[in-house]
């Protein structure tokens, strides 16, 4: 469909090569758009490119810290190095240090607050002056549950995720007159590397995530295509500042 075909769109995703960040890659790919992906691990980064590729589009890789402002702004001159233009940023790389608040040293929180908040920030600040050259764009930045609830083992994550709704809907008030929609998405329980490491190191939570979901399941990466494809393409044009949960249920259920 004409509304949501993403040919000659580039995109490019942060944490793009792997779990939630690889599954966007290849629905934007299988939309037809251009991708790059930027993470820190180049095995990783070459396995997502080979990945995204086999749907028939250019793909590419860079490897980043995005905690390191000056590399997320480098990451961005880069993709537009390479592809020409940059139409679809999704700010998806993300960490969490999971401890009781008391526990947590400041560097801790520090760490987790660049690697989620402030880079999404500083990386859709560099974007902005290129998706003006193209007249429009779409920012895409990955939330949480942790961005409507608490958690007491995760308050820097659960602040930084909450620190995104607000992010998202501040850059979509002051961007909607340039044609750039910014939304965000808010996964469930998703099973990738992040949340083996979380059922790891919190226990009951494997259970707890069924008992408390609808849909009796967590969820899989791929359960972000349709949304992803549609927050990166022209149906969503009249969409901004939105948080949209991909949670099977689970923030509505009591
Ligand atoms: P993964 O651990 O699979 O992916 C995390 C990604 O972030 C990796 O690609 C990693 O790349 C990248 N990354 C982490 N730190 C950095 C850094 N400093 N610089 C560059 N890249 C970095 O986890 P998910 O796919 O689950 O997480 C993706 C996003 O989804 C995160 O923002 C997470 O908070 C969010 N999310 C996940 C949920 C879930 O249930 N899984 C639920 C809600 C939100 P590399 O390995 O190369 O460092």
């Amino acid at each position: 469909m004409r509304l949501f075909d993403l040919s000659g769109r580039v995109a490019l995703i942060t944490g793009g090569n792997g779990g939630i960040g690889l599954a966007f890659g290849t629905a934007m790919a299988e939309a037809g758009a251009q991708v790059m992906v930027a993470g820190r691990n180049p095995n990783k980064n070459g396995e997502a490119v080979k990945k995204i590729k086999s749907f028939g589009v250019e793909a590419d890789s860079l490897i980043v810290d995005i905690t390191d402002p000056e590399a997320c702004r480098a990451m961005v001159n880069d993709t537009v190095k390479r592809f020409g233009r940059l139409d679809i940023l999704v700010n998806n790389a993300g960490t969490a240090v999971r401890k009781q608040p008391q526990d947590i040293s400041l560097d801790e929180f520090r760490m987790v607050i660049e690697t989620n908040l402030t880079s999404a920030f500083v990386t859709s600040q560099a974007a902005y002056p290129e998706m003006l050259k193209t007249k429009g764009g779409k920012i895409i930045n990955i939330g949480s549950m942790m961005s409507l609830f608490g958690a007491a083992f995760s308050s820097p994550y659960a602040s930084s995720k909450g620190g995104i709704v607000q992010l998202t809907k501040s850059l979509a008030c002051a961007w909607a007159k340039d044609n750039i929609q910014c939304n965000a998405v808010l996964p469930g329980w998703i099973d990738t590397e992040l949340t083996q490491q979380a059922r790891e190191q919190v226990p009951g939570l494997h259970e707890r995530v069924l008992s408390r979901s609808p849909t009796g399941r967590w969820g899989v990466p791929d359960d972000h295509a349709g949304t992803a494809v549609f927050l990166a393409s022209a149906a969503s044009d009249f969409v901004t500042g939105a948080s949209i949960p991909v949670d099977g249920g689970y923030s509505v259920f009591i």
